[in-house]
This record gives structure tokens, C-alpha cells and sequence, in this order.
């Protein structure tokens, strides 16, 4: 499978604002953002005029950055989003949400999206119990995630744990931080996602 292997924070900065793609290093004053607010590269400091176009493709690269999904996925997801009864931007985001890595983040088994896909394909998730290691599984309401008895005393999975309990999940998850192990109760409703993302401008890009 292919993936990104480069500095995630230049990803951040290209978009201009945090896609917290490195756990708790994002919480604190080390994230690049903070210290470099503007684009990697030599022209970073660069004032441009940005076109429709632009726009839409950065929103696009950013939503997808986000949820670390490659192009052909991304456009796969594109695809069944429209293809779904509804708004596309809503099908695509509850999609996108709705990866099992994604959700054993939320949950917050992992500290960032690429550590709960490690957590995965470490075969450290069970399913309603059984062993899942398919990062793009869709999650379905009232599925069980736990993590396997072998991983539950992993240091990186409690500190994980932990600060999620501080920070508090989702509305629309479960979790039992003492037994390791979370429901996924309900697809969120857009006006539970966060807001940051203009999913529309996504959708103009691929509708034309
Ligand atoms: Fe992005 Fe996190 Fe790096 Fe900050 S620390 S730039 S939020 S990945």
C-alpha cells in the first residue's frame, strides 16, 4: 500500500493550519504551525493570489491529509459519496469518519490516525471481537472496538488512553477507558464534525 512518507508537519503548514497529524507533539508549543505559520519552501513567505481552483484543490488535499487517505481512495470515496441517497459533502465526510482507523483514533486508542493504522496492522483491534487489521473497514453503529489483552498494557496505547480521557470523545462514541474498548453508537451528523472543512469546495473540484 502506498503511503506518505515525508514530513507530516510540512503537510500542515502547506495548508495553513494544524491537521494534527503527530499526537501530542500537536498540543504543544513545538508543533511547527505555531512556530512557522506560513507554507514550506523557499517562496513560503510568498504573498499569491489563489485561484477558485486553488482553493479547491487545498481543501480537497486537506481533508484528505487529514484522514491520511491516497488519491485513488480518495476519489473512490468521492464516487460512493455520490453514488449514497443525501448531500455528497455529508456522505464523504461520514465516510471518511467512519475508517476503522479513524475511529480508533477517535476513540482514542491511538494519539494520531497513523499510530491507531500501526495499532492495526499490528493486529492490536478487535472488532465485536474479532482481530481487524483493514485500516478503510467501515465502521457500522453498535460495533464494539477493543484492543486485544496483549496490547492493553502497551505504554503508547495508555498514554494514549489518557489524554483522550482528559480531552474527552466524540458524542457519538462509547468508550471505557478502564476496559479498553469503545462503541461506535451513531454515524455523526455534519453539525458534529468539525467545522474547519468547506466540503463543498471538495465536491466543486471533482463535479466538474
Ligand atoms: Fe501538524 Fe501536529 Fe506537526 Fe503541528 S505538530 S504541524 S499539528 S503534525
Amino acid at each position: 500500500m502506498a503511503r506518505y512518507i515525508g514530513s507530516v508537519c510540512r503537510l500542515c503548514r502547506r495548508e495553513g493550519g494544524k491537521l494534527y497529524l503527530k499526537g501530542e507533539r500537536c498540543f504543544t508549543d513545538k508543533c511547527a504551525v505555531e512556530k512557522r505559520a506560513y507554507p514550506p519552501g523557499q517562496h513560503g513567505q510568498r504573498r499569491t493570489r489563489v485561484s477558485d481552483y486553488g482553493l479547491q484543490l487545498r481543501e480537497k488535499q486537506k481533508l484528505r491529509r487529514i484522514y491520511g487517505v491516497m488519491e485513488k481512495q480518495f476519489l473512490d470515496y468521492y464516487k460512493e459519496a455520490d453514488r449514497i441517497k443525501g448531500s455528497t459533502g455529508d456522505n464523504l465526510l461520514k465516510l471518511l469518519e467512519g475508517r476503522l482507523d479513524n475511529v480508533v483514533y477517535r476513540m482514542g486508542f491511538g494519539t494520531s490516525r497513523a499510530e491507531s493504522r500501526q495499532l492495526l496492522r499490528h493486529n492490536c483491534i478487535l472488532v465485536n471481537g474479532k482481530r481487524l487489521n483493514i485500516p478503510s473497514y467501515q465502521v457500522r453503529p453498535s460495533d464494539e472496538i477493543t484492543v486485544t489483552e496483549s496490547a492493553k498494557e502497551q505504554i503508547r496505547v495508555t498514554a494514549a488512553l489518557e489524554a483522550a480521557e482528559q480531552r474527552g470523545v466524540a458524542d457519538w462514541l462509547d468508550v471505557d477507558f478502564k476496559a479498553k474498548k469503545g462503541v461506535y453508537r451513531a454515524t455523526p451528523d455534519r453539525s458534529e464534525l468539525p467545522g474547519e472543512i468547506d466540503e463543498s469546495l471538495v465536491i466543486a473540484l471533482y463535479s466538474k
